[in-house]
């Protein structure tokens, strides 16, 4: 059985008091749900001080970008092994990175051939946007995505690897998309490029985050389809509230799972 694992996305959100005060609600509440495994990544300014606040606790902290240079004149990034000295996951090619910052998948490739380098656990984005939806490319896109952005990753190292697919139409739109609509997309598209990758033995054993608008109320529907593995979560993982519930959810989950599958 695969743990859930829910990652709070802060995106350009909270100054480092900010931060501070938002992490120091979710953990007393967020450590008692063992069963799930959980991080936030917060942006970069705000990592050091919500990585101590996080110290020897069950909630782990991940940068949402990194570059794949070691070091050098490349203003205004950061690189893998600084990153690596706070974090314990990275998210790469997320669709905003994408969109915003000629993110390819040629570069999704480098940053994480470089983040697993620095001993780190990447969270792998892929999704379409609604034009490509329309058009009935989801299945063409991700392939593409994951092959390019996988190209030359080993078995091992999937091992650190962890896919979310986030349907572009529905990050911050409140339209997240249907449990089964995604579960297909995972079942039948994602994990089987997986296996021809990587083995049919690693490729059950990964994890598919659903990205897109998940909330209190729709995570349990969504974290209880077969290949639903967690979540990444947006604009409601700024409030310990709204991502202490989704962690509740996924954690109320995983005892039911765990019951049936004894
Ligand atoms: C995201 O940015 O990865 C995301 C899923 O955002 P939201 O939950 O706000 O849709």
């Amino acid at each position: 059985m695969r743990r859930l694992f829910v990652a709070g996305n802060w995106k350009m959100n909270k100054t480092i008091a900010e931060a501070e005060v938002l992490v120091q609600e979710m953990l007393p509440r967020v450590d008692a749900f063992a069963n799930v495994d959980k991080a936030v990544c917060p942006p970069y300014t705000a990592l050091p001080a919500v990585a101590a606040c996080c110290k020897n606790t069950g909630l782990k902290v991940g940068t949402q970008n990194l570059y794949w240079e070691e070091s050098g004149a490349y203003t205004g990034e950061i690189a893998p092994k600084m990153v690596a000295e706070i974090c314990d996951y990275a998210i790469v090619g997320h669709s905003e990175r994408r969109e915003y910052f000629a993110e390819t998948d040629e570069t999704v490739n480098k940053r994480l051939k470089a983040a697993l380098a620095a001993g780190l656990h990447v969270i792998v984005c892929v999704g379409e946007t609604l034009e490509e939806n329309e058009a009935g490319q989801t299945e063409a896109v991700v392939t593409r995505q994951l092959t390019q952005g996988l190209a030359g990753i080993s078995e091992a190292q999937a091992a650190d690897i962890t896919i979310a697919y986030e349907p572009v139409w529905a990050i911050g739109t409140g339209r997240a998309a249907t449990p089964e609509d995604a579960n297909d997309v995972h079942k039948d598209v994602i994990r089987p490029l997986l296996a021809k990758q990587f083995g049919e033995k690693r490729a059950q054993a990964m994890r598919i985050q659903y990205g897109g608008s998940i909330k209190p109320d729709n995570a349990a529907e969504l974290f209880s389809m077969s290949d639903i593995d967690g979540g990444l979560v947006g604009g409601a993982s700024l409030t310990a509230d709204s991502f202490v519930s989704i962690i509740e959810a996924a954690s109320m989950v995983a005892i039911v799972m765990a019951e049936t599958e004894s």
